[in-house]
């Protein structure tokens, strides 16, 4: 994809991050984060919890790492969190993503979730200086038109 054409795909499409192109997310096999993809299609997060030692755990594991228990369950978290470490991307890792760098990937812990950490993207302009601890909100990103459709999180500063 060219820059032109890149402008204009964002022109038409403001709503998503990164460009067309990239690998689509698709639930795990063995069907484990199924839960964590529904729920942000419908604009909530959800990490999994143990209902033993009342602690939440990211990403989806089939056992808990704190007490070995089984069937963790999915909770509704706050999608707000704050900005544990970043990363300015200035190299395509993918074809895709050549005229798209600088882009932002941040890692945001989650305090009303015992601080489990997420990666995403940090919306906005890539070049504005990131402060850790900064707080961020989640942007759910709908990818309507993808066959499957599916929905991304992205995140965004909570005072813009
Ligand atoms: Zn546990």
């Amino acid at each position: 994809m060219t820059t032109g054409e890149l402008s204009q795909w964002h022109a038409t499409n403001p709503d998503t991050y990164l460009p067309p192109g990239l690998a689509e997310p698709r639930p795990w096999q063995d069907g484990l984060d199924i839960p964590y993809w529904e729920a942000i299609e419908r604009d909530e997060l959800v990490v999994q919890y143990c209902d033993d030692c009342k602690a939440h755990q990211w990403g989806p594991e089939w056992l808990c790492h704190r007490c070995h228990k089984f069937d963790l369950e999915y909770v509704k978290v706050e999608p707000k969190g704050r900005i544990y470490s970043w990363e300015r991307v200035w190299h395509p890792v993918h074809p895709a993503l050549q005229t798209s760098c600088p882009y932002m990937v941040v890692l945001v812990e989650l305090p009303g979730a015992d601080n489990v950490r997420m990666v995403g993207n940090l919306i906005g302009d890539p070049m504005r200086p990131v402060t850790i601890g900064e707080e961020v909100e989640a942007v759910f990103e709908h990818h309507k038109d993808a066959d499957p459709p599916y929905t991304l999180v992205q995140w965004q500063r909570t005072r813009d």
